[in-house]
């Protein structure tokens, strides 16, 4: 399976869309990696997970198709991951011939903000519900329960091809205990994770600063939910949370966690998963 992280920013991007933090002036500064526009994923070029406002830019820049898609995952509709009028460019008149082959899947509030804003487009769409496995083509797509916008059924996302297993957890929060014992039957070749905060703790529970990072991934080791061979990547980076690339880098390296960036491709195997320490 192979893995593309679009973007790796958190709400206002980094640098921060309005902020002169001092990691939204490194950022400027610096570029490269520090640049991080709202975080989205795809999967093998056909499973976009989210539509960031930077789509568009996302795609080209990696050289990605978004006629390639087969599906577009929505975790929930925060607006850095819900960008959906995006999707009216795949129609006529901005295309030449009926284009619909992707469908969309998405919490009941996500599928009800699309169908009042468009209730014509031509999509097909499937609810999607935490801990009710969705086949797909060659996929099962599993979302599990976030602890995040309570308010309505966020989703993070296992995602299956065959033998092998991403966990997509951006905007995931401390996850509650059905969650964590869900979780208890899989075995995770591949991880991304928010670590939104970094030092900078906010008093939302939605999201991760760094030090629960290391703790959450601690728990899916330790519970041998995460394979000692997987990847482990960070995303969803706020400006605010006062680490710039490198600063994270330094962070999470003793805890053998890489920290992911825009752009950044890796591919997992779970077909041969090395032997686990005893
Ligand atoms: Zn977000
Ligand atoms: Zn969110």
């Amino acid at each position: 399976m192979k893995i593309t992280l679009l973007g790796t920013g958190a709400s206002d991007g980094i640098p921060g869309f309005f902020s002169h933090s001092e990691v939204s002036e490194h950022a400027r500064q610096h570029g490269g990696k520090n640049i991080r526009s709202r975080a989205s994923a795809l999967i093998n070029g056909e499973l976009q997970i989210d539509v960031a406002p930077e789509c568009h830019h996302q795609l080209v820049r990696s050289g990605y198709r978004a006629t390639d898609w087969t599906g577009v995952f929505f975790t929930h509709t925060h607006d850095d991951h819900f960008a959906y009028r995006e999707l009216q460019y795949a129609l006529i008149p901005f295309v030449d011939e009926p284009f619909a082959p992707f469908t969309i899947y998405g919490n009941e509030v996500a599928l009800s903000a699309i169908a009042a804003d468009y209730p014509d487009w031509p999509f097909e769409m499937v609810l999607s519900k935490s801990f009710e496995p969705i086949h797909h083509q060659q996929y099962t797509v599993t979302p599990i329960k976030a602890h995040h916008m309570l308010e309505q059924d966020a989703h993070n996302f296992l995602i299956q091809e065959g033998p092998t297993t991403l966990l997509y957890a951006t905007d995931t929060g401390v996850w509650e205990d059905r969650t964590w014992e869900f979780l208890q039957d899989f075995k995770v070749d591949g991880l991304i994770i928010e670590s939104t905060d970094g030092i900078h703790k906010t008093p939302y529970y939605g999201h991760l600063d760094a030090r629960e990072t290391v703790e959450v991934v601690g728990r899916l080791r330790q519970h041998g939910i995460l394979r000692a061979s997987a990847p482990i990547f960070t995303t969803h980076h706020a400006a605010a949370g006062g680490l710039n690339h490198d600063q994270l880098v330094d962070f999470f390296a003793p805890h053998g966690i890489d920290v992911g960036y825009d752009g950044l491709t890796f591919e997992i195997d779970g077909s041969t998963p090395s032997p686990e320490p005893s």
